[in-house]
């Protein structure tokens, strides 16, 4: 994919395929959006310069959920989705912006559940080209949140605080992450 045209001002679609919105299910397609479905997901965000906010639904801990066929999928994966194209296996969409319920597709990155999390985040080597901070913790919010995990708080409202995925907090504790401090 190119890039450059994510990087672009204003609300621009990069479609995956001829049909991105096609209703037929397909393995690893399940959270594609129908035609309708997505108009009604896009009329739930406000887009402004920065995040672009969902106004619907949210989860306790302020992501956006978008009720489907009795499901819950997150909004800032349907979002991804959207301009990206399914998310298959153990990959996960992350937030670069401090902001859970934000859909904006420039501030995602994407992040996996393996061991070698580490890898797939670090600065140097990104997945599909997104290049939006990656490694925005800094030493000393790394060190925080191993002290805050320390003294009992669990890992979600760490997450939120800190805007970052659960998992990618798991493995800062486990040391998957961040092993130099
Ligand atoms: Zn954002």
């Amino acid at each position: 994919m190119d890039d450059s045209l994510l990087r672009s001002s204003g609300r621009i679609f990069v479609p995956f395929s001829s049909e991105p919105h096609s209703s037929d299910s397909q393995p690893g397609e399940r959270f594609m959006l129908t035609q309708k479905e997505s108009d009604r997901f896009w009329s739930n965000v406000q887009f402004t310069d920065g995040c672009w906010i969902w106004t619907g639904n949210r989860d306790r801990c302020g992501y956006g959920v978008f009720y489907r066929h009795g499901k819950r999928p997150k909004t800032h994966r349907l979002a991804f989705e959207e301009f990206y194209g399914p998310v298959t296996g153990e990959l996960r969409v992350c937030h670069s912006c401090d902001n859970p319920p934000c859909v904006n597709p420039e501030h995602f990155f994407i992040g996996t559940q393996a061991d070698n999390i580490g890898d797939m985040c670090s600065k140097e080597r990104q997945p599909r080209g997104i290049t939006h901070g990656m490694a925005k913790l800094t030493e000393h919010e790394v060190l925080t949140i191993r002290e805050m995990h320390r003294n009992g708080q669990r890992t979600t409202p760490i997450a939120v605080q800190f805007g970052v995925c659960n998992e990618h907090v798991r493995n800062i504790i486990l040391r998957k992450l961040w092993r130099h401090i």
